[in-house]
């Protein structure tokens, strides 16, 4: 192939300028803007000219090319903008479902976040003074009144909560840590990794199965700053097992002059037991057994915002707040909002209506059967004899490394479809728009409605009919 030939097949590549110039593409740049739209001509004509470099022939399809470059260019332009953040819906029947975004919030709470995002604020400025103020007052009246006593600081979740407190009250000293509790959180956050980033020292005491208090006791040196007790929140550890009680912890700490920190994980404020789910100690009780200073999430069972929450000594929280860590670590005024309008729900005792989280943990089974059967009635309806549709007992799981055995009883839809496997009923509705994510279990598909609320049913029952008619054209 010679020099010449390649150039002058080149030549006959569309200039940047003329395209731009063509109705339809100017049409696109009202609404992209002319720059965006001169850049995705410019990688498309790059595209071709690299195609006609390696195969000469394609130069036949230089028509279609041009026929089809209005609608390829939309394309592009459009799938650039496209989120990958969407909402779903969760029929999975876990509550704090951290793929999924952990707790939806409360109208109170997302009237609040609209209300602050729109406005300049308070968040910095005292309005009594007239200068500048601290934006960690915010929430913290609303937790004094919920922890009297105690004192806190909000930060961006409990994993910056925890590197936080390890960094202000153990850099470069030594953290006890038995050996049952060195957690791993969805993979990314990690006991012993935690420690090494805050510049704190993992001592571990103890073996995975038993650790005693006289364990925590042999281990302390001059060097020990704090003695740490994990919530071990997506395992149990079961059989010959043993774990130093966080009284007697409390009583080692305050002999030896070390304060006891609890990472608790959950933000769970409420006594759960009556729900039937055991092992999970509200934030009150840690605090009332003597924990210096607590720890955990705003999005998880607490029902807010993501957020990191400390409770504890006023002295300690103070030093926390004071480390320069703080300032990467801190929300902004819509985390505030949001979190200040769910912990009010919690002052005023109406949480358990309140909080999505709260009010979905509360829904009796009787009343999701009686939703499961209303939703299997519409999709009978929108495609009369095509499914089977079965409501059964089943459980829903609390999630979120909450309460890992906890398994509440519920109904569950059971959906199966003639000629589509499970897998495939499955796949289908994740391709739904909202997309729909259900459960498969014991080879059988289904759908729990505790995490549906009821104003997406109707989004459920449309994906479901949807996936009808994906079977009858393929
Ligand atoms: C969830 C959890 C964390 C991590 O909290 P994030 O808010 O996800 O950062 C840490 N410790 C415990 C015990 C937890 O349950």
């Amino acid at each position: 192939m010679d020099a010449k030939n390649e150039q002058d097949r080149l030549k006959e590549l569309p200039k940047i300028d003329v395209l731009l110039r063509l109705p339809s593409v100017e049409t696109l740049t009202e609404v992209h803007g002319r720059s965006r739209v001169a850049l995705a001509l410019r990688e498309m004509v790059d595209e071709l000219r690299a195609q006609l470099r390696e195969n000469p022939q394609a130069v036949q399809e230089l028509e279609k090319w041009r026929a089809g470059l209005t609608e390829s260019l939309r394309v592009r332009l459009e799938s650039d903008l496209e989120s990958a953040l969407l909402p779903v819906v969760n029929a999975t029947g876990v509550l704090v479902h951290t793929n999924l975004g952990r707790a939806p919030l409360s109208d109170e709470a997302i009237r609040r976040m609209a209300e602050m995002a729109a406005t300049y604020t308070s968040l910095e400025y005292d309005l009594a003074a007239g200068r500048r103020g601290s934006r960690s007052l915010h929430a913290q009246r609303l937790l004094a009144r919920l922890f009297p006593g105690a004192a806190a600081h909000v930060v961006n979740n409990n994993a910056a909560a925890v590197l936080l407190a390890l960094n202000t009250l153990a850099e470069g000293k030594e953290v006890l840590v038995s050996r049952g509790e060195l957690v791993e959180i969805g993979g990314s956050f990690r006991i012993p990794d935690v420690m090494r980033k805050g510049q704190a020292v993992l001592r571990e005491v103890g073996t995975t199965n038993r650790t005693r208090l006289s364990d925590y006791e042999e281990a302390i040196t001059p060097a020990t700053a704090l003695l740490l007790k994990v919530h071990t929140s997506n395992y149990r550890i079961i059989g010959f097992t043993m774990q130093a009680s966080l009284s007697d912890l409390v009583m080692l700490g305050k002999r030896r002059g070390l304060p006891v920190m609890v990472d608790q994980g959950s933000g769970n404020l409420r006594d759960l037991s009556r729900k039937g789910i055991d092992g999970e100690p509200s934030v009150q009780d840690l605090l009332a057994h003597g924990a210096d200073l607590v720890t955990f999430s705003g999005d998880k069972l607490l029902g807010g915002p993501q957020a990191g929450i400390l409770v504890g000594r006023p002295d300690l929280v103070d030093r926390i707040r004071r480390n320069p860590l703080s300032r990467a670590l801190r929300v902004d005024k819509i985390t505030y909002a949001a979190l200040e309008a769910t912990l009010s729900s919690y002052l005023t005792g109406r949480a358990a209506t309140e909080i999505p989280v709260l009010r979905m943990l509360e829904e009796t089974t009787d009343s999701i059967g009686r939703r499961a059967r209303r939703c299997a009635t519409a999709l009978e309806s929108a495609a009369p004899g095509s499914f089977r549709l079965e409501v059964i007992p089943g459980a829903s799981l609390v999630g979120g490394g909450a309460a890992p055995m906890a398994e509440i009883p519920t109904s569950l839809l059971a959906v199966a479809l003639e000629g589509m496997s499970t897998q495939e009923m499955e796949r289908a509705l994740r391709r739904a728009r909202p997309p729909v994510i259900a459960r498969i279990q014991d080879e059988r598909l289904v759908l729990d409605l505790r995490t549906v609320s009821e104003d997406l049913e109707s989004a459920l029952v449309a994906a479901l009919a949807g996936i009808v008619g994906r079977r009858i054209r393929r």
